[in-house]
């Protein structure tokens, strides 16, 4: 059977010709990630072209414009500075002769006597010492390289900044112009930060899928509410180590994964995934253990960041992520999920876990939905069932955000009429694709009047004729 998670990758200059992309898409990239933090929106203008030209031709692909968010940075240096431990330095709020520069007022009026700084990955701590009304003191507790504009995490507090900068309002013209299927909020503190972002949008008339990144404090305390807005979690590994301590990262991965698998929402699982790979050939055993640890805590997918956007062997890190992925799910636990989760009274839910039951029962070859909005598969996708997930659905915007969510194969279709024209197109379309042959039986839901939104009230056992 084909792969059932779903693999995120991340452009950039390793993967960036039109050649590379061809390569990611035919080696089964699900999402291409755009990442704000780094490049230019001339080139990103050339990724998408190609990719919207390509996927039609090859598999679909979702676009995610990932927004930076309030990053806060260290300013310029003449030449990075190798600061060793014990040793002390000067911060400035202003640019003068101390040793960093951090600007923004919100980070420094956040920042006590006693906290401590994480620069870059966190390679560099520094403990804050005495201050003046612009300048602290601060000792160096761990020692490396410090370079020009790298990041600054203030350990373990939240402070008030606006949740989306005068960059990121930017790139959100540039997302709704190219109508990127998915929009991902960096340092989402709470559910207001994404409704805040959505009203931005609107603005555009444009309506994305909205991905909030959980890498503060504050977000996986405040996970319940976040879930009854955002429509994708993603597990921001990366910063959440910086802001938490590390042993709490694997715990955090397994509980925001459980309550995104409950509600029924699609997450990803971020960052340094098989980090080893940016430049040698294989992943360590640690890695390709997370990746399947990650499918095993029911994960809808895993994506990758230097590993395809900068580094040495793009589409062999996305071709072993493929093979964990495939090994790890032929051990996944299909009956106890099922039974872990609660049976919903919507119709969409009800009839989805419903679907799913009656196809285990009747050991049916795949189930075939057909969607307007994509809640349909999602549900379905809930109770990951063994068998095929197909979708099928007659908007480009639905088609390609079917590529996040685990065990989906979707196609897209011209617009029905009627509800035995959706079927029946459907069944074609999946004879077509050869992922049904004729003589297999199948499950269908669907809803009928069609073309209405959680309205789905009808599934079918059906032999493909
Ligand atoms: P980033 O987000 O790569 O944009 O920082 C992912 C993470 O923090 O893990
Ligand atoms: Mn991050």
């Amino acid at each position: 059977m084909k792969r059932r998670t779903k693999i995120v990758c991340t452009l950039g200059p390793a993967c960036g010709t039109p050649e590379g992309i061809q390569s990611l898409i035919s080696t089964g990239m699900n999402v291409a990630r755009i990442n704000c933090s780094h490049g230019d929106w001339e080139t990103r203008h050339e990724w998408i072209k190609t990719i919207r030209g390509l996927a039609k031709e090859i598999a679909p692909v979702g676009i995610l414009v990932d927004l930076q968010g309030p990053k806060f940075r260290i300013g310029e240096l003449e030449q990075p500075l190798t600061v060793s431990a014990g040793q002390t330095l000067t911060i400035s709020n202003e640019d003068t002769n101390a040793t960093l520069f951090i600007p923004g007022e919100d980070i420094w009026q956040a920042m006590k006597t006693g906290d401590r700084l994480l620069l870059g990955d966190g390679d560099v701590e520094l403990k804050l010492g005495q201050n003046t009304r612009t300048e602290f003191t601060a000792k160096v507790v761990a020692g490396g390289i410090i370079k020009s504009r790298q990041g600054v995490t203030l350990v373990g507090k939240s402070f008030e900044t606006p949740a989306i900068t005068e960059k990121d309002l930017l790139d959100v013209i540039e997302a709704a112009a190219v109508r990127a299927d998915f929009v991902a909020l960096s340092y989402v503190r709470r559910a207001g930060d994404l409704r805040e972002l959505r009203r931005i949008l609107e603005k555009f008339d444009y309506y994305p899928q909205i991905v909030a990144k959980i890498e503060t404090h504050q977000a996986v305390k405040e996970i319940d509410e976040i879930l009854k807005v955002a429509d994708v979690i993603m597990v921001a590994r990366g910063d959440l180590g910086l802001q938490m301590d590390l042993e709490a990262i694997p715990l955090v991965q397994k509980k925001v994964i459980r309550k995104c698998n409950e509600a029924g929402k699609p997450v990803i699982t971020a960052t340094q995934m098989l980090e080893s790979m940016i430049n040698i050939a294989r992943p360590t055993r640690a890695e390709a253990t997370d990746v399947a640890n990650a499918i095993l805590d029911g994960t809808d997918a895993v994506m990758l960041s230097g590993e395809t956007a900068t580094g040495k062997y793009p589409i062999e890190t996305l071709k072993v992520m493929g093979k964990i992925a495939e090994a790890a799910e032929s051990s996944f636990n299909h009956d106890a999920h099922f039974d872990s989760l609660e049976a919903m009274k919507d119709n969409t839910s009800a009839v989805a876990q419903a679907a799913v039951q009656l196809s285990s029962s009747l050991k049916v070859k795949a189930i075939v939905t057909t969607t307007t909005s994509g809640l349909t598969p999602r549900m379905v996708s809930k109770y990951r069932p063994r068998m095929p997930i197909l979708c099928a659905s007659w908007t480009a915007k639905t088609h390609q955000q079917m590529s996040v969510i685990w065990g989906v194969e979707s196609i897209l279709l011209d617009s029905p009429e009627t509800m035995d024209d959706v079927v029946q197109k459907a069944i074609d379309g999946f004879l077509r694709e050869r992922m049904i042959k004729v003589g297999d039986t199948v499950v269908i839901t669907a809803g009928v009047p069609a073309g209405k939104v959680g309205n789905t009230n009808l599934i079918m056992v059906e032999n493909v004729k």
